[in-house]
């Protein structure tokens, strides 16, 4: 891919990867693929999708998606690194089995969630296998930045993640420590995460609903939009070439191949939608399981050559470094 500052798995011929990546911890949809339900009652012809899954290895699988996640893992090129999670999921554990480990990430700095559905924070009990290890809870909280609305939702889901002391007689039981941190849903607020900046992108995901998106990256400018079914016009202006400035790469939700959807963009919308914002290159993530990797890529890499905008589907471990 053509770009100075862009470089995927470490690969940028012969000279030093730039010092800080974005690692695709989940790249599916909500029931992630392959839909079980699918593999349990399979269609006739059966799904090509998800039975690949039966017998190639995940690792070898760009069809094997979790829920949608991104790992930022920060450097200024001093050798200190940052890792900042964006959503916590469903499959969270399986995805640090895979790409922690694979990746040698050793541990999370700082959280930020987009919304509060259950593919996006159902993992966070989990949380407490990226921490240090204390019996009695004594170590630093993670941060976590959340809306008040994602704020209120996870009290009710997470009591016990969110209560500060214990209650007389209680015992102390181990779970993930942390620091709940509120950001505004707006496009002029920005906030620091583990260092690094972050504008919230306030989306609808479907039209009683505002997810968030972010904005990060002062060298590279990158948005990260897993959950949207349309933008409004003041976000739209935030990230769009003909508004504040061109993206050099643009994340974006895309649910169904084909039609539309209620609180997703499908195809149509996502690709109308990268026309329209303009960013440098794109990459599509939040697939079911109606996306095949290797062929919708060479779709959309005709797509891409006519339009003169670089898309493709991301998949689940896929590291592109840059300068953030
Ligand atoms: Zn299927
Ligand atoms: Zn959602």
């Amino acid at each position: 891919m053509e770009s100075g500052n862009l470089s995927e798995n470490g690969n940028n011929g012969g000279s030093p990867p730039p010092p800080s990546s974005l690692i695709f911890l989940g790249t599916g949809c909500s029931s992630a693929v392959p839909n079980a339900g699918c593999l349990i009652q399979p269609s006739d012809p059966p799904c090509e999708v998800c039975s690949q899954s039966l017998s190639v290895p995940p690792e070898q699988n760009p069809n094997y998606r979790g829920n949608t996640s991104l790992l930022i893992d920060y450097s200024q090129g001093d050798g200190l690194h940052n890792y900042i999670l964006i959503d916590v999921g469903k499959t969270f554990r399986e995805q640090v089995l895979r790409w922690f480990t694979l990746h040698k990430i050793p541990r999370v700095d700082s959280i930020i969630l987009t919304h509060e559905h259950a593919d996006a924070i159902l993992g966070l009990d989990d949380i407490r296998v990226v921490q240090p290890f204390s019996p009695t809870n004594d170590i630093d909280p993670t941060p976590i930045y959340v809306s008040q609305h994602s704020m209120d939702s996870i009290m009710d889901k997470f009591p016990y993640l969110v209560q500060k002391k214990l209650k007389e007689g209680q015992e102390v039981r181990r779970v993930a420590q942390l620091d709940w941190k509120i950001i505004e849903c707006d496009c002029e607020k920005p906030f620091l995460s583990s260092g690094l900046e972050f504008l919230p992108l306030p989306v609808m995901h479907g039209e009683d609903y505002v997810s968030l998106g972010f904005l990060f990256g002062q060298k590279s400018r990158v948005a990260y939009i897993s959950d949207v079914s349309r933008f409004p016009a003041s976000t739209e202006y935030v990230i769009s070439k003909s508004g504040a400035g061109q993206l050099d790469l643009l994340i974006l939700d895309t649910l169904y191949k084909e039609g539309s959807h209620n609180t997703h963009f499908c195809f149509p919308q996502t690709l109308d939608a990268v026309k329209r914002i303009c960013p440098k290159r794109a990459l599509l993530i939040g697939m079911t399981h109606e996306f095949d990797h290797h062929k919708d890529n060479e779709a959309l890499a005709e797509w891409s050559s006519r339009e003169g905008i670089p898309v493709q589907l991301a998949h689940d471990g896929l590291r592109i470094f840059m300068d953030l």
